[in-house]
């Protein structure tokens, strides 16, 4: 991927993000828009569009963004009150930027799974 791709340069130092970890595989950076008091976007470096990609093609680098979400929110301190991860996927999941990343939110109560039933 690489220049088409606004996270894959945010990995390549191209575009400017305020980072909270690192690992050799992922990236970690605040969202530029929070929705939440604590809204962190976890990335692994490699591009793959969405979720269900990643983990298809590369479980093991999936459990390694899962890792890096779960270590942001100790350094956080979300693990006490609790947090929220997700991933939107596709047109009807939401996704605006097709390189996959986890929304970390907390820092506040959540509210519902959802903005309104759809059932
Ligand atoms: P999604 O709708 O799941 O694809 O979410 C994309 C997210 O990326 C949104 O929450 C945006 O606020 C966020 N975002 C877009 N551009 C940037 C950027 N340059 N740095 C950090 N977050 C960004
Ligand atoms: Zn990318």
């Amino acid at each position: 991927m690489g220049s088409d791709c606004l996270f894959c340069r945010i990995v390549a130092g191209e575009i400017p993000a305020t980072v909270v970890r690192e690992t050799p595989d992922t990236l970690a950076f605040r969202d530029i828009n929070p929705k939440a008091p604590v809204h962190v976007l976890v990335i692994p470096k490699e591009h793959y569009a969405d979720v269900a990609t990643l983990a298809q093609g590369d479980p093991a680098l999936a459990g390694e963004v899962l890792a890096t979400a779960a270590a942001i929110a100790d350094d956080e301190g979300l693990l006490g009150d609790g947090f929220r991860l997700m991933f939107n996927t596709g047109a009807y999941g939401g996704q605006e930027v097709f390189h996959v990343h986890a929304h970390l939110f907390g820092g506040a109560p959540l509210g519902p799974m959802l903005a309104r039933d759809l059932v």
